[in-house]
């Protein structure tokens, strides 16, 4: 594809959170991007895909978390997060551990 930057006011590499979120927010404020993307979908490492109705993270699990509320008020603009909450434990000859280590190990 030939880039002609008349057509745009930039061009940006990858379509990840980063450079989708920079050409959603630079097409806000009038200007046009091309965005150039090696794969197939969009989404960077956390794009997921749809199997009987579960989210599959294609490049490993992704978890979101934040206490910003503008950060917060933000994201949730794009789509709807569910209640998950992060709990790790590792099993260890069959007693359960806290990961990362903490007191109660
Ligand atoms: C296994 C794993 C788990 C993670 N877990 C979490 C988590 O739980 N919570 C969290 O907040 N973050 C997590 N992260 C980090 C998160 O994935 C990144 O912070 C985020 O994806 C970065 O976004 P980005 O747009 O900068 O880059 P990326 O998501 O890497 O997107 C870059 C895009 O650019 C494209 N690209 C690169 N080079 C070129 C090129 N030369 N030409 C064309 N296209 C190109 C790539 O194909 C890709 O689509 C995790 C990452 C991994 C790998």
């Amino acid at each position: 594809m030939k880039f002609n930057k008349k057509n745009y006011d930039y061009l940006i590499v990858g379509a990840g959170p980063y450079g989708s979120i920079f050409a959603h927010e630079a097409a806000k404020h009038g200007k046009k991007s091309l965005i150039a993307e090696c794969r197939s979908h969009i989404g960077g490492n956390m794009y997921t895909h749809k199997e009987h109705g579960i989210n599959v993270h294609d490049y490993g699990a992704h978890i979101f978390h934040t206490d910003n509320k503008m950060v917060w008020d933000y994201v949730n603009q794009f789509t709807e997060f569910n209640n998950y909450i992060n709990q790790v434990v590792a099993n260890y000859k069959g007693e359960l551990y806290n990961l990362p280590f903490n007191m109660n190990t």
